[in-house]
């Protein structure tokens, strides 16, 4: 290239920024549906003057239907042949969205073949994308502030808004309005409506009148003599009350003491002062106080932290600090680095050192964990050092919360250093990302299962590490292969921390036979007396025991025990589990209930029984032969909220339950002082399904669940494996936490039979409601896959569970080298689709979908 003149590329440039500012009169917009690509709008002139990417913009969409999109980018031209509407109003000033975000999107969509539109479903609180389906409630709390007065148009549609949640399509077809979204977000903003998800959460106001002391009262520096207090007195001579309240504003607002106009809530001093507002009415007609409206964050940035100062981090042990200058070398030319740390050796502590060593560079940290029981553990440790410039992210929060947790980032306001989330905190709205720690990075409920975006968060954050130029550290003390392939292939950093802190041994595994034991009949249902014994021994010296059972394979059932019917559900292909504490049965899959059958619809027998061990059974069958065992259990039946999981975690914690009974969600990163004994109720149901990742998987939980024992001196910890082959390699593997070997053979297998890592798995999902239609559509498609992909077509067949809400499934897999472009990936399954939609009217009407590096 001759390189052009320096004046030209001005020139040049200036004539561009002409273009841009005449002629872009369309809008590309992003809108919440599941369809592919963006939708073009014509812009108005006063809006070309403001739009630009990332702004919220409301459309309509169909006859009637209006949406908050996102404006992705400007155009100058519009496709040919549709009829292009007008944007009906443009909703912000400053983006929603910022750009890194709306790449990041753009790569998602592209990456996990899905509509843009399903990522900014995934992406935005409810409050951010209001549209005709969202349902609306008036908020009953709401008082109007007065420096913030209702419109008439608002009042109006207020007025039209009944005592039940409404959906604004609703709303819009009663007033004849047609385009109600604006007001109803200004409504919305001045907390006189709500999203209908909020409704059901307590409400918290966030304006509340307080009372302060009239600045007339006060000499000019602001302080109060004894002279004019006894000015004050004397204006209340009369009343009682008034002194009363008066002595509680001073009590309260510690005004003496700060001697600053310190201000009280109105209802918290009314409520102190045992009077109404009345009382407080008269003296500010005395000119004695002041009432105004203050704003309160909904959120309590730190509560705890606004009262203990800030405490500095521990010191690293040599280890830790060899590990965490191995990490920033490797940080000089590698972006990912894979830490792995066996359980309790200092992983959150190194953390918490780089965080701030970022933070004190002035950029942004986002620390991400699997699962939100972890957040509680984590937040309060991360709270005593990173104060109130912390937030906390995930789905447990309301959606106002989530909101305003959006607005403070995007605005910085309060300011943020550091994000604690779940893996949707990658779409929040970041400055500047210096780096990303992905813990316990290893873990499934990384993966998004359902709806699309099916999304993994920790792939996604190297993705979104990249757009800001951040680092991105994975922690585990079992990396799942792919990463650990990565590092073998010094792709990633590798670091290793094979101690536990201050010397702490391993746990103790021993495998206990269950066949053995079903011989020589020492089985109390399923507890075996060695891990009895444990158990009674642990709980007698008051320590602590933690049971895992996997609910795969183990949920409770009931079956006829002469001709062996099972109850199904009659929508899915499953058998229903067994609830004891609302004596029902259950489809997990499509919440189907029915109550317990009288007797076998087959044979008439009258006595059926329960099989399978799920952990309602196993803590029953504990609480029966063990009396001392206070139990506490955690699964997704009890941990519907954020606040079980605390009361949980609480009751544990403080002691109050000596044996906690969990699933999968027990093994994750918890950290408790008390715990010496962990049972593995059944090795075998982790290790037995047909999966090439189950024996990965369950070296993972095993471990991890071990790893829960005995995390503080003086107690190693013993963990109690019962299985029926203790011969298996596998299972050597993991009493000897060999982590390594485990890794050399499951690669060698994967290599074989080639799986991820050395190969990418895109499955494609068929739904419908004829069995024989879908199969053959299902043949037709895979045929058709086969004349482009050959050979790395798989199938199709059915999954375990082949019949959900009466719904057929089918799939087909597709295996591709890690070497090939996704890009290309895509546009060829996109081509094959559109084909079959062309010639398949069939093919149409199935419910159809991509699942990309499925787990
Ligand atoms: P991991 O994240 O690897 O499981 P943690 O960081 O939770 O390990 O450490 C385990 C326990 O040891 C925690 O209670 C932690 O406070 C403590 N600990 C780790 N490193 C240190 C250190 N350098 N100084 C003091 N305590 C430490
Ligand atoms: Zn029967
Ligand atoms: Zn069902």
């Amino acid at each position: 290239m001759g390189g052009l003149p320096f004046f030209n590329v001005k020139i040049g440039r200036c004539f561009e920024n002409f273009i841009y500012l005449r002629s872009m009169e369309f809008a590309e917009i992003i809108l919440p549906l599941p369809l592919p690509g963006t939708f073009t709008y014509r812009l108005t002139a006063d809006q070309q003057s403001i739009a630009r990417p990332g702004l919220r913009a409301v459309v309509q969409f169909g006859l009637r239907h209006y949406y908050t999109g996102i404006i992705l980018r400007l155009a100058d031209q519009a496709p040919e042949g549709f009829d292009i509407k007008d944007v009906t109003s443009i909703e912000d000033v400053e983006p929603s969205v910022r750009g890194p975000q709306l790449k990041l999107w753009e790569w998602m969509a592209e990456y996990y073949l899905c509509a843009l539109g399903d990522v900014m479903k995934a992406a935005l609180p409810s409050g951010l994308k209001l549209e005709s389906e969202t349902t609306i409630g008036r908020n009953r709390d709401y008082e109007e502030d007065p420096d913030n007065r209702l419109t008439e148009t608002e009042l109006e549609v207020l007025s039209m808004l009944g005592d039940k949640p409404i959906r604004i399509g609703s709303i819009e077809k009663f007033s004849g309005k047609s385009n109600i979204l604006p007001v109803l977000k200004r409504l919305m903003a001045k907390e006189a409506v709500w999203v209908d998800e909020d409704l059901e959460h307590k409400y918290k106001p966030k304006v509340r009148s307080c009372v302060s002391l009239n600045p007339k009262m006060l000499s000019p520096d602001g302080k109060l003599s004894s002279q004019q207090l006894n000015a004050i007195f004397a204006m209340m001579q009369r009343s009682k009350k008034q002194r009363d309240l008066f002595m509680k504003w001073l009590d309260m607002s510690r005004f003496i003491q700060k001697a600053q106009p310190n201000i009280v809530p109105q209802i918290d001093l009314q409520h102190a002062a045992d009077c109404d507002s009345t009382v407080v009415k008269a003296l500010v007609r005395k000119g004695i106080f002041e009432t105004k409206t203050v704003k309160i964050p909904r959120i309590e940035i730190g509560e705890s932290a606004t009262l203990q100062p800030v405490i500095p981090l521990v010191e690293l042990t040599e280890v830790q600090k060899v590990a965490y200058r191995q990490i920033c070398n490797s940080f000089r030319d590698k972006d990912v680095s894979l830490l792995h740390g066996v359980t309790s050796s200092g992983k959150t502590e190194i953390y918490m050192h780089l965080a701030m060593d970022v933070i004190s560079r002035g950029q942004q940290v986002l620390m991400m964990v699997p699962e939100i029981a972890l957040t509680t553990q984590l937040c309060t440790r991360l709270r005593k050092v990173f104060g109130k410039r912390m937030a906390v992210y995930h789905s447990k929060f309301s959606d106002s919360e989530r909101v305003e947790t959006w607005q403070r980032i995007l605005h910085n306001e309060p300011e943020v250093d550091l994000v604690l989330g779940v893996r949707s905190s990658i779409f929040l709205p970041f400055r500047q990302l210096g780096l990303i720690i992905v813990d316990e990075e290893h873990e499934p409920s990384y993966k998004q299962q359902d709806p699309a975006p099916r999304y993994n968060g920790r792939d996604a954050a190297m993705m979104l590490a990249g757009l800001h130029g951040a680092k991105v550290l994975l922690g585990s003390a079992t990396p799942c292969l792919e990463s650990y392939y990565q590092a073998l292939e010094k792709k990633y950093g590798y670091i290793k921390l094979s101690e536990r802190h201050a010397g702490v041994g391993l746990p103790a595994m021993r495998l206990i036979s269950l066949t053995e034991a079903r011989k020589n009949n020492q089985l109390h249902g399923l507890y075996t007396r060695e891990l009895l014994n444990e158990i009674r021994h642990s709980l007698m010296d008051n320590h602590q025991v933690i049971l895992f059972q996997n609910r795969r394979g183990f949920a409770p059932v009931v079956e006829c025990p002469d001709c062996g019917w099972l109850p199904q559900c009659p929508r899915c292909a499953v058998s229903l589990t067994y609830h004891r504490s609302r004596n029902l049965l259950e489809c997990h899959y499509c919440g189907y209930t029915m109550p317990w059958p009288p007797k076998c619809p087959i044979c008439g027998n009258v006595k059926l029984q329960l099989q399978g061990y799920g952990t309602e059974r196993i803590e029953e069958d504990l609480r029966g032969i063990v009396p001392i065992a206070k139990t506490t259990r955690m699964d997704t039946d009890v941990t519907t909220s954020k606040k079980s999981y605390e009361r949980i975690l609480d009751e544990f914690e403080t002691q109050r339950a000596n044996v906690l009974i969990g699933t999968q969600m027990v093994s994750k990163g918890l950290d408790f002082s008390g715990v010496d004994t962990v049972g593995i109720m059944n090795a075998d149901s982790l290790m037995n399904f047909p999966d090439f990742r189950s024996e990965e998987r369950a070296f993972q939980l095993m471990e991890q669940v071990a790893g829960r024992a005995g995390r503080r001196v003086g107690d190693e910890g013993k963990v109690l494996i019962q299985c029926s082959n203790p011969a298996s390699p596998l299972l050597h593997q993991v009493v000897t936490h060999d982590y390594e070997s485990m890794a050399k053979t499951q690669l060698q297998d994967r290599k074989l039979h080639g799986y991820p890592p050395f190969t990418r798995l895109i499955v494609i999902y068929m739904k419908g409601r004829y069995e024989d239609k879908l199969q053959q559509l299902a043949y037709e498609y895979a045929g058709k896959l086969r004349h482009v992909f050959g050979e790395r077509i798989i199938g199709p067949d059915t999954p375990p569970v082949a019949r959900v809400r009466n719904m057929f499934i089918y799939r087909i897999m597709l295996k591709m080298e890690r070497a090939a472009s996704p890009k290309m990936t895509r546009q060829y399954l996109l081509a094959v689709q559109q084909e079959m939609q062309r010639s398949k009217t069939d093919f149409a009407r199935t419910v159809f979908y991509y699942d990309a590096d499925p787990l």
